[in-house]
């Protein structure tokens, strides 16, 4: 099942590697063809290299949209050597093998990422070097595909160490290179979607190409790995690691948590997030205050968390977060000198990103069912002082509606049941996950009793707070406890049944209560 390459064909929009590849292809005797770009740039570091049109006998024509669409290319691909007729065919119609074939798509997603033009997507959609890598795949039997710099690295070891591929290793790269056409399919078809009025009823289909595959998964004893949809948005998918250890399952997960709440503040801001939900929460005048405040809330369950930040970080901030074991940090910048300050954390994570998400741009999110997945629309929601109702005799403070506010966005990321007491831009008390809302109001206020303690107060850290809940009170129980725990305003979606008697509990206790009339519900 060896085959000792011939002849490799060679089309690429990115030419990154392209010298050391070509040199060495043809240093091991492989004839090179190519098209004209990369036709021009072999032929310039002075290698042997033919043109495609030579052997289709046509020019690349319409502007590069037919270049390679030809039986000499597509049966050279895809002709099975060891089958009498094939080989008949290929003799009588003068095809050679192509026994390697290179392709670096047409840059499509970078093209619509740039917030290229209608036109530009469109004349970026590549035809024959998919068409070109689904032959070489398809007839892996004989031909070894790369669609990356890492498969023509795997074909180029294995030819130096032994002249030729073996079977299993053009079944992986053939496995590889469907994905990365699925994946680019999947990307044009999404932004396809995205580009006609009534998008709804337009169906996109979601893939996503291999980013790393992952030591294991959510446990050790589970796979894992990590793909990328087309989707550009900036985020965790396409941060830089600059350090530390390898990225785990569980780090991306809380990363993307940590960083898509984060990017909701316009003033300097700090998540810190244990286990998928955000233990603290602050904005302050910089970074450093911004994470002491977050650390306040919850400094026990702040140990190996996952930090995201919404500007780029300096010395001071970095000297900050390395005061207690962080597992992984993630921002839209760090300078050199924090660079060098978290350099001493070896296996600290620090991730780069190209900019903050946008928390009310589209997009959509994935969760897996047996056999399936579901996909929903992020919540882009967006509660703005003029949506509240006010529900209760006595009206909010201003201070109480911006508290209000804060309080809802962080509870929009936390876990259902959901609760949030929050004083000042910062988070007092969390309480995340519970099954009942009155307990999750209870553990936030245990969380904010301790961490008043902490403080050396002598009350709970949610004393005068707002308390936001992403649903509404069932009952009034929930909204009593955060009475007892010190809040003195509430923000709920609204909507139960017994509303009225949420309402008048309210009014007994002297609260401001809001309605946002959004529920944000995260399970
Ligand atoms: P070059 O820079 O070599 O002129 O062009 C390389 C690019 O052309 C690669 O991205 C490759 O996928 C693409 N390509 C090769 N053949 C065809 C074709 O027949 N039609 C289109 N649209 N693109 C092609």
């Amino acid at each position: 099942d060896r085959v000792k390459p011939q002849r490799a064909l060679i089309s690429l929009s990115d030419k990154a590697g392209l010298e050391d590849a070509a040199r060495t292809l043809n240093d091991l005797g492989v004839e090179l063809v190519s098209t004209g770009g990369t036709r021009a740039a072999i032929a310039k570091l002075g290698l042997p290299v033919k043109d495609v049109a030579d052997l289709t006998g046509f020019p690349e024509m319409m502007d590069g949209r037919v270049k390679t669409l030809h039986p000499v290319v597509h049966g050279g691909l895809l002709g099975v050597r060891d089958a009498a007729d094939h080989a008949q065919s290929m003799i009588d119609h003068g095809i050679g093998a192509i026994d390697i074939v290179w392709i670096d798509l047409y840059p499509f997603e970078s093209t619509v990422a740039a917030g290229g033009s209608f036109e530009a997507a469109v004349e970026n959609i590549d035809i024959g070097g998919p068409a070109m890598i689904r032959s070489g795949s398809k007839n892996h039997g004989y031909v070894a595909v790369a669609v990356d710099g890492e498969s023509i690295g795997l074909i180029l070891e294995a030819l130096k160490a032994e002249g030729s591929t073996d079977l299993a290793l053009r079944k992986r790269l053939a496995a590889r290179a469907f994905a990365r056409t699925a994946a680019y399919d999947a990307a044009v078809s999404g932004w396809f979607a995205s580009q006609v009025e009534d998008a709804a009823p337009a169906r996109k289909s979601i893939a996503g190409s291999l980013a790393q595959t992952l030591r294991y998964g959510e446990n050790p004893h589970q796979t894992g790995a990590f793909y990328r949809t087309g989707e550009a948005r900036p985020g965790v998918a396409h941060a830089t690691q600059i350090q530390g250890k390898e990225l785990g399952y569980n780090n991306i997960a809380d990363a993307d948590a940590a960083y898509e709440l984060v990017a909701e503040f316009e003033a300097p801001a700090v998540v810190i997030v244990k286990h998928a939900n955000p233990c603290g929460v602050a904005v302050g005048k910089d970074l450093s205050e911004a994470y002491a405040r977050a650390l306040e809330c919850d400094a026990v369950s702040a140990f190996g968390g996952v930090i995201a930040v919404n500007r780029p970080l300096n010395g001071d901030d970095a000297r900050a977060i390395t005061g207690i074991f962080t597992e992984v940090v993630i921002a839209p910048g760090a300078d050199d000198e924090a660079k060098a300050v978290f350099a001493a954390k070896k296996n600290l994570r620090l991730l780069i990103t190209d900019g903050l998400p946008d928390p009310h741009g589209p997009g959509e999110v994935f969760r897996s069912v047996a056999g399936g997945f579901l996909v929903q629309s992020r919540d882009r929601s967006l509660i703005k002082p003029e949506d509240l109702k006010i529900v209760t005799r006595r009206q909010p403070t201003p201070t109480e509606i911006q508290d209000m506010l804060f309080a809802f966005t962080v509870a929009k990321h936390v876990k259902s049941n959901a609760i949030v007491y929050a004083k000042d831009g910062q988070t007092a008390g969390i309480g995340a996950g519970q099954m009942n809302r009155r307990d999750s109001a209870r553990i936030a206020a245990i969380r904010a009793k301790e961490a008043g303690e902490a403080k050396g107060l002598a009350h709970s850290l949610a004393q005068g707070s707002a308390c936001a809940s992403e649903a509404f009170f069932p009952f009034a129980d929930g909204l009593l406890e955060a009475v007892a725990a010190g809040a003195t305003a509430v923000i709920q979606p609204g909507g139960s049944m017994r509303d009225a008697e949420v309402i008048a509990a309210a009014d007994e206790q002297g609260i401001a209560m809001a309605f946002t009339g959004v529920r944000v519900f995260r399970h």
